[in-house]
């Protein structure tokens, strides 16, 4: 049987108050009338934070609360700074640490996306953990080269039992924002190396257990093929998570998938 599909919303910086509380509503009440099989998460800005855990949190609500950063040190003096352990105070239970908009503009490096998913782990928050390669790098014939060495050093220096507690999405940096998507070969062939990569560390039963997800471009049109993929466990969506009925529709492609299989 398939492992539920896991699809992740990741609005960056997006969003008014108003608009935040339109939103997320918008999604409980939609996802209410689903039997889900699919686990959907929410990353609003960190300001909406209690917005979107007391949603997650009512009653018949059908998705976690997750943020898009988290600070990489410990409760301290790091003006502007949100902890691991405030988020966890929140009942936060997702992070997305190394977005490749956070490596390019913030400086994220994999030691420092390390030591971001450390301070999740030790307070009981899923890491997603992205990796990816540029075009330039994809051009150049380096693609599985960049991710084999953005995985070596994060994920494989995990022990196996917080790797069970990790989530990976491969978003190719091309594919980010820009409406072009991997092709759901593409997706594939990279999501079956990571697992690869995974099993030679960890073993066969942990490197099917782990979910990777595909990000970049995924839409309300192109998630089932994406999804029918057997490697891809999911989607993290950008762009087409601002909008309800296309949000709705991708976690729709999930439930197909899980169906049909
Ligand atoms: C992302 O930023 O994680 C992402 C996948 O963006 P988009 O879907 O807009 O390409």
């Amino acid at each position: 049987m398939m492992k539920p599909k896991i699809v992740i919303g990741n609005w960056k910086m997006n969003k008014d108050f108003e608009e935040a509380e339109d939103l997320i509503s918008t999604i409980e009440d939609e996802l209410a009338d689903f039997q889900l099989q699919t686990e959907v998460v929410l990353c609003p800005p960190a300001i909406y934070a209690e917005l979107v855990t007391d949603h997650a949190s009512e009653e018949g609500s059908n998705f976690y609360a997750g943020l898009q950063n988290v600070s990489e040190y410990e409760n301290g003096a790091y003006t502007g700074e949100i902890s691991a352990e405030m988020q966890a105070s929140m009942d936060v239970s997702f992070c997305i640490v190394g977005h490749s908009e956070r490596r390019k503009y913030f400086g994220e490096t994999d030691e420092i996306v390390l030591k971001k998913m450390h301070r999740l782990l030790a307070n009981d928050i899923v890491p997603v953990m992205c990796c990816g390669e540029t075009l330039e790098e994809r051009k150049a014939g380096k693609h599985f080269e960049i991710v084999e060495k953005q995985i070596e050093s994060t994920i494989c220096t995990l022990t196996p039992e917080e790797l069970e507690r990790v989530m990976i999405a491969y978003e190719p940096i091309w594919a980010i924002g820009t409406g072009e998507t991997a092709t759901p070969e593409q997706a594939q062939e990279m999501l079956a190396f990571i697992r690869s990569l995974i099993e030679k560390k960890f073993g066969t039963q942990l490197a099917v257990f782990t979910y990777i997800l595909y990000g970049g471009s995924c839409n309300a049109k192109n998630a089932l093929e994406l999804f029918s993929q057997p490697d891809v466990d999911g989607g993290l969506i950008g762009g087409a998570s601002l909008k309800a009925d296309e949000f709705i529709k991708i976690i729709e492609a999930a439930e197909t998938v899980i169906k049909d299989n």
